[in-house]
């Protein structure tokens, strides 16, 4: 059972990397006294069904698909672009799926993913320094004094955003929209690319064909009609995830109710930090990013805090290390949790270790990197006898121009064409459903 929740004073006390310098305290109190009245934008029996299937993961019987953008935006909270992302993971999962033969286990970056950890707290441009960007959840993107100043009432708007993308994303997932008989058009309005679209269409074609067969012979499941989707995001801004944790009434037992999933980032996963503090009491799963500078003994002491019973489900590690770095730094952290007996989730995030700059200035990824750190994750796992459980991509369902390579050939003159993201770079649609061929490649060798 788990511990009590620590204050917000006991964490901030522990030493929070990554906080937001708010000048005014009492307005910052204001808004986490009006977050902890709302209600909870997810039910905490949900989070227990998806530990449930997060075990599944872990026991090589299922593969995580986790997706969605590196920051969210107020803006970008559309109809349109929520539905966007939601094509693209449906037909990443479906390629999955049928390709592969495995059950895909889908769960968005998404609804919650509004603040973002920095390498430096200012950016200076032509000798103005001002702070960083950290995200909506904390300030604006313009640069200007007024938009980087950090503003808590942002907290109740990151709210009221992932409470807005939430009802969609649940009303299209169970209302008829990932009904498998409509994924010939998840496909419709995206500009083409005869090399993933030609596969695509062959595989709805198969599923279609096949989904009539079934139909004649009587089986109808609701499976074919409705998916089950969760949300996650980074646990970074603590009052903001503290006001949105609750009580469970069945159990007594801590959930954050702001997702389904929260998970640890790089830069705040001290083993004595407040994150790790925090999230080892909540009983919701969490995920656990790992770097290249990561040690087996780092491992094993942070899966020790974070899932100290052991239990199947709580834990999913995600590595981030580089193309360069995968095959050298994650055998020994795989064999040093799997020494601990822990069954964890082993998730693969090929875009953070790869992140470059060009000479124009765009922060970019190259897709044969995150192919090869994926490839590299694949071969890590196959040595060792381990299942590679999942992926966890930055991803948009729009024809954004952010990496390089992939289909479309994109080069570093074409980044400036429609360059979108408020933070890292994304795959496109074309870039994520040629990943989820390269995936199911990789799960039928
Ligand atoms: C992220 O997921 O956007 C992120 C900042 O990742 P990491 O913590 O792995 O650097
Ligand atoms: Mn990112």
């Amino acid at each position: 059972m788990s511990e009590p929740i620590p204050s917000l004073a006991e964490l901030h006390a522990l030493g929070a990397a990554q906080q937001p310098a708010y000048p005014d305290p009492d307005a910052v109190a204001k808004v986490v006294a009006e977050l902890r009245n709302r209600p909870p934008l997810v039910f905490a029996g949900e989070c227990d069904d998806l530990r449930g299937r997060i075990a599944e993961v872990a026991a090589g019987r299922s593969f995580l698909l986790q997706g969605g953008d590196c920051a969210e935006t107020f803006e970008t909270v559309t109809a349109g672009n929520i539905k966007n992302k939601l094509k693209v993971l449906l037909s990443m999962a479906v390629v999955l799926t049928y390709a592969a033969q495995v059950p895909v286990l889908k769960v968005g970056r998404i609804a919650g993913q509004y603040a973002k950890p920095r390498s430096r707290d200012t950016e200076t441009r032509g000798g103005v320094t001002l702070p960083a960007y950290r995200g909506d959840a904390v300030n604006a993107l313009a640069f200007e004094p007024d938009a980087r100043r950090p503003d808590p009432r942002r907290l109740l708007e990151v709210y009221n955003h992932s409470a807005a993308t939430l009802n969609l994303l649940r009303a299209f997932v169970k209302g008829g929209f990932a009904d498998l008989r409509a994924m010939h058009n998840w496909n419709a309005d995206f500009v083409h690319n005869s090399n993933v679209d030609s596969r695509y269409e062959e595989l709805s074609d198969e599923i279609s064909r096949a989904l009539a067969f079934m139909v004649a012979c009587g089986v109808d499941n609701d499976q074919f009609r409705t998916v089950d989707f969760y949300s996650s995001h980074e646990a970074l801004l603590l009052e903001y995830e503290h006001s949105l944790t609750r009580i469970d009434s069945r159990t007594g037992a801590p959930y954050n109710t702001s997702a389904h999933l929260v998970w640890a980032g790089e830069r705040t996963r001290q083993p004595d930090g407040a994150h790790i503090a925090y999230l080892s009491r909540l009983r919701n799963p969490l995920g656990l990013k790992v770097g290249p500078k990561t040690t087996g003994a780092d491992a094993r002491e942070l899966v020790e805090r974070l899932d100290p019973d052991c239990e199947p489900g709580r834990l999913t590690i995600i590595s981030r290390m580089g193309a360069g770095y995968v095959r050298d730094a994650l055998p020994p952290i795989i064999e040093a949790v799997e020494a601990t007996g822990r069954k964890v989730a082993w998730v693969c995030d090929p875009m953070h270790g790869n992140t470059f700059e060009t000479a124009t200035g765009y922060k970019t990824r190259a897709f044969s990197q995150v192919a090869d750190e994926l490839n590299g994750f694949f071969d890590v796992h196959h040595e060792l006898g381990t299942w590679p459980g999942g992926v966890h991509v930055e991803l948009t369902g729009d024809d954004v121009t952010e990496c390089v390579g992939g289909v479309d050939e994109l080069n570093e003159a074409d980044l400036a064409n429609r360059y979108e993201t408020a933070c890292d770079p994304r795959l496109s649609r074309n870039q994520s459903l040629e990943l989820a061929f390269l995936i199911a490649d990789r799960l039928t060798d």
